[in-house]
């Protein structure tokens, strides 16, 4: 349930309204936007039933929220999150391009690759330390020492690092050395995890499950809000669907429908998505097109010696093409690269 007060109301009105709600043990958050400000309730909002809050003054309407997940839904909060990952911010009208390997497998290959992301535009580092392989017996990431080299790479190049974390062994080790924290689509709804990494208070990219619906996504996006954490971001990278020619399906009518029914950010991975480095331009630029918020994209020095997810990854001179091919459309767009 959302209380939509009237234009300028008066604060002593909305704290009214605010008291009588926290009074039944459940919580009012407060969207303030330039005009109107909405109360959204959470919690059972059965507790309410003996209230009328239409008769109180300066309430404009009551509207019922069908949807499970509150904090990340548009009626709670109509307005754009926008989120800063170090002096980056996603959900502007930057398109953030995310860049780096699939996995940090020496210091010499993921500081290479800092330097040639960061001369081709892109905002922010990727680069996987613990790595969710399929096989037990691929290689599963450096760990801390991973991290350590993102964090060498963000100091040598100011470009904020994102890590994907996969235990809270891994939270504990990744909140000393990187700017954001990714959960990746194996652990989409590891609901532990999600909570677990909403405690931390930095930024979250979350990956949209192998088989999750928009509903599930979104309300694992809550987890992580509901845990204090306001700042997440979506990374829509493909789902399971019969076709096989691409590693997964890019859904990209995800973006315009989580841009109807979420205020967070939303960014495209077209390497996992298709999982042929060939596909991913076009992907890209769909999805810039679609209104994405931001772009990852996996690239490395060498893709053919690659230890994960070689065949996806483009070169630096790719990357670079890629960057560059990508300019006039995000103008057209309205926004910059
Ligand atoms: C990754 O980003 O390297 C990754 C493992 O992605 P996903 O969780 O989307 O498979
Ligand atoms: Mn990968």
């Amino acid at each position: 349930m959302i209380i939509v007060m009237k234009p300028r109301a008066k604060q002593e009105s909305i704290d009214r309204i605010k008291s009588i709600i926290e009074e039944k043990g459940l919580f009012a958050h407060i969207s303030a936007g330039h005009e109107v400000t909405i109360i959204g309730v959470v919690g059972d909002k059965a507790k309410l039933m003996d209230q009328n809050l239409a008769i109180y003054e300066e309430v404009d309407k009551i509207v019922d929220v069908t949807e499970s997940y509150k904090l990340a839904n548009k009626k709670f909060h109509p307005d754009p999150t926008i989120v800063n990952v170090g002096n980056v911010t996603i959900g502007g009208d930057t398109m953030v391009i995310m860049s780096g390997p699939c996995a940090v497998e020496s210091r010499q290959q993921l500081l290479a690759t800092a330097h040639a992301i960061k001369k081709a535009g892109a905002h922010i580092l990727r680069g996987g330390a613990y790595k969710p392989r399929t096989s037990p017996y691929a290689f599963q990431g450096l760990e801390e020492e991973g991290l350590s080299y993102m964090k060498e790479a963000r100091d040598e190049t100011g470009l904020p690092v994102v890590c994907e974390v996969t235990s809270l062994d891994a939270i504990e080790s990744a909140v000393k050395y990187v700017d954001m924290l990714q959960i990746g689509a194996r652990n989409m709804q590891n609901f532990y995890l999600l909570k677990e990494a909403g405690k931390t208070g930095l930024p979250v990219l979350l990956k949209r499950g192998l088989s999750a619906t928009i509903d599930e996504w979104l309300n694992a996006a809550e987890y992580i809000i509901a845990a204090g954490n306001p700042n997440v971001v979506l990374c829509e990278r493909g789902i399971r669907t019969f076709e096989t020619a691409t590693r997964n399906t890019l859904d990209i009518s995800s973006v315009p429908v989580i841009k109807a029914k979420s205020h967070l950010p939303i960014i495209v991975d077209p390497s996992h998505a298709t999982g042929v480095r060939a596909y991913v331009k076009s992907l890209s630029m769909a999805a810039v097109a679609a209104g994405a918020d931001g772009l990852m994209i996996e690239t490395h020095p060498d893709p053919s010696i690659a230890l994960s997810d070689g065949p996806q990854s483009l070169s630096f001179d790719q990357f670079e093409e890629l960057t560059e091919e990508l300019r006039p459309l995000v103008s057209i767009m309205g926004k910059r690269l």
